[in-house]
């Protein structure tokens, strides 16, 4: 299987070749076959993209929003229409099951172009009455923004990130991760085929490394990140130094709460969904699921039951449910994490084990608020159900924790659902369902996980800039 790209960067309109960079190999993780290779960027590529990005970005903001809107909805409609060879590219990029990248991943990302397609010409600014004089606000683009991906969802961030960027009339130069440097690519030249002009969409490959020299030029007017809370911390600070706008959509390990008057089954399936989809490498995964302690051996029970039935196996069958994880060292890392798991007296429900790239979904019960697997960002199939009594215990033991992503709550008390959404510390949550990101829903982080919004209208404030302008109506009255 190959997926060779026609090159390893898009700048300015074209695909663009630097064999002088460190060259990456691209793996396919549920053989480990090399499906590609992509050279990271130089320091000229690096040039070239923000320089095309600049010159482009005034032109493209001076143009009226429901032109720019017109080129994203029809990116939109390329993407649907090559639904179904962009779904095997991300699952050969990333591993994740067919079943799941065709109508997660890029659906997701034709989403969000559509919908920022639409919304942009609606925006407005406001007017303000002074008496004779008065003023007026306009809403405009903060200019060259950088977007630096994860791998687990790269298509879909790339979307999410250019979608209200172009929109709002800024450039993007985006940078994958160098696990899955596949997508992005497509999507820069599904740009160009919707008519986008060149430079406003710019892909370079590359390490860390890339990305940091990207965030401290002094062309980059913005930075949007998605990835873990140590690189979010690097990236805000240099960020800083140019006081740059950010946004951050960064880890968590986020609460599921399951009070017992809750639909059992609906509740055990969005447990499984808040662990296992993509393997379990989704940042709002509702990793500690706290159930109270009248229905937990009914919902271990069922959810044991359900778990094991799930099929793992080559991503591009349609019946694989659950594919390998991202990486090696994903696998290792994960891997850990479930041995320490036991090491601290976990109980172990069911899975546990490894075979080559694949983990199986993985239960832990009697897991305590102090052990690491309560405490630590996983990203794996790996779940654990820890027990609880009342609604203030439960409130305040899932508050306890230094990220904010997300949180759900279950239970067919309408009153208490909302109090307690009301107390949780995190930015997006669910009632009675979980993980569902609709793009028309802000979605980010509380606490450490993360600074601005991705999606709803929300997503457009951090694409843009107010600017106020006083209108004198008569003469100036000067004191001197
Ligand atoms: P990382 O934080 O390791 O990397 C994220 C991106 O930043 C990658 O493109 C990476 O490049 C790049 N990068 C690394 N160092 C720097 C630097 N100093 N300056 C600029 N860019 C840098 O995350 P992963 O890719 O490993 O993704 C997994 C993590 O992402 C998880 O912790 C998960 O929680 C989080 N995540 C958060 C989401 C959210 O919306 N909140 C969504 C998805 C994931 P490279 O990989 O090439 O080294």
């Amino acid at each position: 299987m190959i997926a060779q790209p026609k090159a390893s960067h898009f700048v300015n309109g074209c695909w663009m070749e630097d064999t002088a960079g460190a060259p990456i190999d691209v793996l396919y993780p549920a053989t480990g076959a090399v499906i590609a290779r992509v050279h990271e960027a130089t320091a000229a590529v690096i040039d070239a993209a923000l320089a095309s990005a600049k010159a482009a970005q005034t032109d493209w903001a001076a143009r009226k929003p429901v032109e720019r809107g017109r080129i994203l909805r029809r990116a939109a409609d390329l993407i649907r229409e090559r639904g179904d060879a962009l779904a095997r590219l991300e699952t050969l990029d990333t591993g994740k099951p067919l079943q799941e990248t065709l109508v997660a991943d890029w659906p997701s990302g034709a989403d969000a172009l559509e919908y920022f397609g639409g919304l942009v010409a609606s925006v407005t600014g406001e007017s303000i009455p002074l008496g004779g004089d008065f003023a007026y606000t306009l809403r405009e683009a903060l200019g060259v923004c950088v977007g630096i991906g994860a791998w687990n969802y790269p298509s879909q961030i790339a979307c999410w990130k250019s979608a209200p960027a172009l929109a709002m009339g800024n450039a993007m130069v985006f940078k994958p991760s160098e696990v899955t440097p596949l997508g992005a690519l497509e999507l820069a030249q599904i740009f160009m085929d919707a008519g986008l002009p060149a430079g406003l969409f710019n892909v370079v490959q590359g390490r860390g490394s890339v990305g940091a020299g990207l965030v401290k030029d002094p062309r980059v007017a913005k930075v949007s990140l998605t990835g873990s809370v140590p690189t979010g911390r690097k990236v805000y600070a240099a960020a800083a130094e140019g006081v740059r706008n950010v946004t951050m959509e960064l880890g968590g390990k986020s609460p599921l709460i399951i009070f017992d008057d809750a639909d059992l089954d609906s509740a055990v399936g969005a447990a499984m969904m808040a662990n296992f989809y993509s393997a379990g490498q989704v940042c709002s995964n509702g990793t500690r699921v706290f159930v109270q302690k009248a229905i937990l051996p009914a919902f271990l029970r069922a959810l044991a039951v359900r778990a094991e039935k799930i099929i793992l196996g080559d991503p591009l069958d349609m019946a694989t449910q659950m594919g390998p994880l991202v990486t090696a060292a994903q696998v290792d890392k994960v891997m850990g994490y479930v041995d320490g798991a036991v090491a601290q007296g976990a109980r172990l429900v069911t899975g546990g084990k490894r075979d080559g790239m694949f983990v199986q979904p993985t239960v832990f019960a009697d897991v305590t608020d102090d052990m690491i697997l309560a405490r630590e960002e996983v990203f794996g199939p790996v779940m654990a159900v820890l027990a609880f009594s009342d609604e203030d215990e439960v409130v305040s033991r899932a508050n306890d924790t230094d990220f904010g992503l997300a949180a759900g709550v279950f239970t067919a008390d309408l009153t208490r659902a909302h109090r307690v959404i009301g107390a949780l510390q995190a930015g997006t949550c669910w009632i009675n369902t979980y993980n569902l990101t609709p793009v028309e829903m802000p979605f980010g982080g509380a606490k450490l996980s993360g600074v601005g919004r991705e999606n709803g209208k929300a997503a457009l404030d951090y694409y843009s800039q107010i600017k106020s302008v006083y209108v004198g109506m008569g003469p100036v009255d000067a004191p001197y």
